[in-house]
């Protein structure tokens, strides 16, 4: 074969059988390939190129031993993380948008596109703020302005919403600060604040211990009086706080901050206000719920995942800035791409290279709407309140949160454990025996809840070891639900066997 014939001549079988690779693997589940680390490395173990390629149809072949080993991220028992089965219509739109192959970072390499994204971020914007129609048509698509910027994700977000809060405080010298005063920089939020708040720090040279993660309350959201406690600290040991975070819908809880409150105060401390929404943001789009998010619009900025609740393919997030000028404090120029003039969207990013991902949000919003949003967050939410309930109606379980959104943290506890108070001994015990339940559960490939390791208020400061449920499948049933808390109980005897006798 002449290799331009790969470039001008398509395979007609090849596309069928990814269709039907695709098929098969959307009616099995993760037990049909073992979860084993050794088996995976086993099968990946060379580390030589071919030195001649081959065709699309041989490659077939090495794909249906890969594609087998995937996780069964859309199967609606497998409710253990952050990713969602995407609407249907993505295939074929990801096809176009992977052969137009846009580079929104410029708008050479993307024209009309580049504008894409600007509308895109004003039709959040404007979910999050709020503004009038003059203000959208004024800052929109004004040249020194940004309503926001995509990224890849929550952690390049969160990340980009650090850089500009440093850049506010003082430019791109952290020195700078010795000059007004100050002994060294930190941030502020909740012990459930997301790790990459850790990375970001890091990068800007201020080191996790820059991170200052405060108590929480008995609803996991930040405590006032810590937070107070944290600011009179920083006055005294002269440290500039670069940014309260609040977040809007905890990784391991769902849990909101009191975002009023934390507005009010970092006004009153002239400090960054920075909302995490990766994971919550879309509860704006339900009149039933978006109450949870009162107070987001005085954020100064706002992090929104597209590839979790907004149900487009992974690598799309977003930051959002409340004044379209903010974005301005990180501008960078290169001369043979980037030029001062123009209205490059690479002028703000952290990131280069970039794919067009806001034609993803474009076409859920356009196909979806505000209303279709609202019914699948309802949905979700009333779900996780659905399975709450079963959860807390059984001995074999004990709920650990009382559902906000629809993440849920509960625990399987042992039978012979059932129906005591637990003590830090006994504790340890059901830390194991969940430990080994969510393996062996994993194992299975049946259903499947993902774990995490929290202190919850009743129990003090010890660290639990919690199951973690994700409701965000919409195809998820009753039924399903059941399926997965009867596998709990299933493996759970068996494991109790093993464990404690
Ligand atoms: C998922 C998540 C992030 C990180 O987002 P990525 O897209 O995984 O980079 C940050 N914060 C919260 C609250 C999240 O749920």
């Amino acid at each position: 074969m002449k290799l331009t014939e790969l470039f001008t001549q398509p395979d007609p079988d090849f596309g069928k059988a990814m269709t039907a690779l695709l098929e098969h693997f959307h009616h099995s589940d993760d037990s049909q390939a073992p979860y084993q680390r050794g088996s995976f490395t086993h099968q990946l173990d060379q580390s030589c190129m071919p030195a001649i390629g081959i065709s699309p149809r041989d490659y077939l072949a090495r794909l249906t031993t890969l594609v087998p080993g995937a996780s069964h991220l859309t199967s609606p028992r497998y409710m253990g993380h952050m990713t969602a089965p995407l609407p249907a219509f993505t295939a074929e739109l990801s096809r176009l948008l992977v052969m137009l192959n846009q580079n929104p970072m410029k708008m050479e390499s993307s024209r009309l596109l580049s504008f894409l994204e600007r509308e895109v971020l004003a039709k959040l914007h404007r979910l999050v703020y709020r503004e009038d129609d003059a203000f959208y048509a004024a800052h929109m698509h004004a040249k020194d302005a940004a309503l926001g910027v995509m990224t890849s994700g929550g952690t390049i977000a969160n990340v980009t919403a650090l850089w500009l809060a440093r850049n506010r405080a003082c430019g791109d010298n952290l020195f700078a600060l010795a000059g007004q005063g100050y002994r060294g920089a930190v941030i502020l939020g909740s012990r459930l604040m997301h790790y990459s708040f850790d990375k970001g720090m890091d990068l800007l040279g201020l080191g996790a211990r820059s991170v200052w993660r405060l108590d929480t309350d008995e609803h996991n959201r930040l405590s006032l009086a810590a937070l107070e406690q944290a600011l009179q600290q920083c006055r005294e040991q002269k440290l500039k706080v670069l940014a309260l975070v609040g977040v809007a819908g905890s990784t391991d809880f769902g849990s909101v901050d009191p975002l009023p409150e934390l507005a009010a105060i970092a006004r009153r401390e002239q400090i960054h206000f920075h909302v995490d929404a990766a994971w919550g943001g879309p509860t704006l789009f339900s009149p039933r719920y978006q109450g949870l998010l009162t107070g987001i619009e005085h954020a100064d900025t706002v992090t929104l995942d597209g590839h979790k609740q907004l149900l487009v393919p992974l690598g799309t997030g977003m930051l959002l800035c409340r004044q379209p000028d903010l974005m301005m404090t990180v501008k960078r120029e290169a001369p043979y791409a980037i030029r001062a003039t123009s209205f490059d969207q690479g002028r703000f990013t952290l990131e280069g290279t970039r794919p067009a991902n806001a034609l993803y949000l474009d076409a859920a919003f356009q196909m979806l709407g505000q209303q279709g949003y609202a019914q699948l967050i309802d949905a979700n939410y009333d779900r996780a309140r659905r399975m709450a309930a079963l959860i807390d109606a059984s001995p074999a379980f004990e709920l650990m949160s009382a559902p906000v959104m629809n993440l849920l943290s509960y625990r399987c506890i042992p039978s012979h454990l059932q129906g005591q108070e637990p003590d830090v001994a006994t504790n340890e015990e059901i830390n194991l025996f969940n430990v080994a339940l969510q393996k062996a559960q994993r194992a299975e490939g049946h259903s499947f809840v993902s774990r995490t390791q929290r202190a919850v208020s009743r129990y003090g400061e010890q660290p639990l070891t919690l199951l973690r449920a994700v409701l965000l499948n919409p195809l998820i049933e009753e039924a399903d639900i059941r399926a997965l808390l009867d596998d709990q109980v299933r493996l759970g005897s068996q494991i109790a066997s093993q464990l404690f006798e």
